[in-house]
């Protein structure tokens, strides 16, 4: 933490404590070089990331949503909810990690793609039905063959 008056990167924090609401922590501090005082603010981040649909219709992140599209492709595939949370982790991880503040949702749902054809080849077909639209049988079933033919 630098002092706002002479940039000394040292500070004694007096006291600190929760806001009213508890979403940020509260810090007064006092520079050792120049003795001023000053207060702080820290904050906990939360993944906020606008998500960009086919339709350009943007709607935030919601991991709730995630999981649960997650598990209803994995149903009855023996895959417990343990691993489905922590694909979901690994998916809002990279998610905190993208560069712009807003995602298409094309782009996510190629990562979530992705990890279930790691995971399970039923619950990657299952979701990208859902996901890529698929048209009509013959385009599954190419997937499919895709999938066998690996
Ligand atoms: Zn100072």
């Amino acid at each position: 933490m630098k002092c706002p008056f002479c940039n000394l990167e040292e500070s004694k924090v007096l006291d600190k404590r929760a806001t009213e609401n508890a979403v940020a922590v509260r810090r007064r501090r006092e520079c050792p070089g120049c003795e001023k005082r000053y207060t702080t603010y820290e904050r906990i981040e939360e993944t906020q990331m606008i998500i960009v649909k086919k339709d350009g219709k943007k709607e935030t992140f919601d991991r709730n949503k995630l999981l649960k599209g997650i598990r209803i492709a994995c149903e009855k595939r023996g895959i417990s909810d343990q691993r489905i949370e922590k694909i979901v982790d690994g998916l809002e991880l990279k998610l905190k990690n993208y560069k712009q503040s807003e995602i298409n949702s094309k782009i996510l749902g190629n990562w979530v793609m992705a990890v279930l054809k790691k995971v399970d080849k039923v619950a990657y077909i299952r979701f990208a039905s859902v996901y890529k639209e698929f048209t009509d049988i013959e385009e599954l079933r190419k997937e499919v063959k895709k999938l066998i033919t690996k």
